[in-house]
């Protein structure tokens, strides 16, 4: 197991001078804690003892049934019987590469990929094989690919894990028109899908997008309550044919014994007694206006040569710098600037994306996306200043390593 870069991020981007445009922590200020408070006081009064009690492995019934409602919001036709409940969606992937991999295995990803499936991935010794996208997701040709390649070497990948929705930390969706493709060429090789849709709900300007699990009932589905509602709780769930339900259930209590019940009747409570799908609503345009922000400011200052994703949904937008510039070599200088992302390798298993960067609208307001910008721009004019003078990304690493100094105060 080895230290994300988002690990050793995290102390930095948190002091209040850093604009950080690193970390995806849900926005929770929208929520009215108020009405949280009453939830949490409801189940002590109402089920006080059932709350505090150890609880089933598979997790709470009531909340499996209203988890198949939430799912049907994405085209979902699914039993309560099929959900497990997990601590947060992490565990489910947790588990399900637990069940599925052996060392050695090979795990299709999207490239780039989510940094925390990757770190499951590498701490069961599987081996991750990236498969390209573009704006529309995953590329079937490169999928159908990178199977072949496999092949040849007498290889077949045990799974894909997929984030289909307003990917982290791509930013992009799959098209609706490519969902039943890659699931016939998954089909065709005997490869199981796993689709991780913590975002699927957060999009800016349409009705979500059918879930590949409502096309396929094979496909292992992952969600989560973190984003739509608050990840303090860590409620999350896999949706997965029965065989692999039952194994889910054991992997799981051999893990934590029962999901935490406490929680589980709050999450359950708060969608028997709010409006969960206004809130949803709240959070949408919050996180669209946060988007638009962040998309303006990158039009305006950002350097000729570098491009980036639209969003339509989520927390993410991925960059690419001009050719030669190295992100994570950079990161010192832009800390030292006030300004935090996390450098395009992270999301690889094969150390590339060296000149990509990830930068997440959810946290700031749109003013501070807008000055975390504003910083990052002049960082980059910078390095590509130095990069023209100096000719090549070797001779351009060296200052950067210098240890940051203490940042000015902060004037944003
Ligand atoms: N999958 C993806 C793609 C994520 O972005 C995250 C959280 N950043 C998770 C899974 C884990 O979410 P949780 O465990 O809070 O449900």
């Amino acid at each position: 197991m080895l230290a994300s870069e988002i690990r050793a991020l995290f102390a930095v981007a948190s002091r209040p001078e850093v604009v950080s445009l690193a970390g995806g922590m849900p926005n929770i200020a929208g929520l009215p804690l108020d009405a949280v408070g009453d939830v949490l006081a409801k189940v002590l009064a109402d089920r006080g003892q059932v709350a505090l009690q150890y609880g089933s492995g598979q997790g709470d019934p009531a909340l499996r049934e209203q988890i198949c409602d939430v799912m049907a919001l994405e085209g979902i036709r699914a039993h309560a019987d099929d959900v497990v409940i997990t601590v947060g969606s992490q565990q489910g992937l947790d588990l399900v590469t637990r069940i599925f991999c052996d060392p050695g295995d090979v795990v299709l990803a999207e490239a780039p990929s989510y940094v925390g499936a990757l770190s499951v991935f590498r701490s069961y010794q599987a081996e991750v094989v990236h498969v390209a996208m573009d704006d529309d997701g995953l590329r079937p040709d490169d999928l159908r690919a990178a199977i072949g390649q496999l092949e040849q070497g007498l290889r077949r990948p045990k799974l894909l894990y997929t984030v289909p929705n307003f990917h982290n930390p791509a930013g992009v969706s799959m098209a609706r028109e490519r969902r039943a493709e890659v699931l016939e060429i998954c089909q065709a090789a005997g490869v199981i899908v796993i689709e991780d849709n913590p975002y699927g709900l957060l999009g800016f300007d349409a009705e979500p997008t059918p879930a590949l699990r409502s096309l396929d009932d094979g496909v292992i589905y992952l969600g989560s309550f973190s984003k739509t509602f608050a990840p303090g709780f860590r409620v999350g769930w896999v949706t997965a044919p029965h065989g692999v339900r039952d194994k889910l259930v054991l992997a799981a209590e051999a893990s934590v014994l029962c999901p935490p019940t406490f929680s589980q009747l709050a999450v359950s409570t708060y969608l028997a007694t709010e409006p969960w799908q206004q809130q949803i609503k709240s959070f949408q345009e919050m996180y669209r206006e946060r988007r638009d922000a962040l998309l303006t400011a990158l039009d305006d200052m950002f350097p000729p040569g570098a491009v980036w994703t639209r969003p339509a949904g989520g927390f993410y937008v991925w960059a690419t710098m001009p050719a030669g510039l190295d992100t994570k070599a950079m990161l010192p200088r832009a800390v030292t600037a006030r300004v935090a992302y996390v450098p395009g390798t992270a999301f690889y298993a094969d150390g590339s994306g060296a000149s990509s960067l990830r930068l997440s609208y959810c946290y700031p307001t749109p003013e501070r996306i807008r000055e975390g910008v504003r910083r990052l721009a002049d960082v980059i004019a910078g390095e590509l200043d130095l990069l023209e003078t100096f000719g090549g990304p070797d001779r351009v690493r060296r200052p950067m390593r210098a240890r940051p100094q203490a940042p000015a105060p902060d004037t944003a």
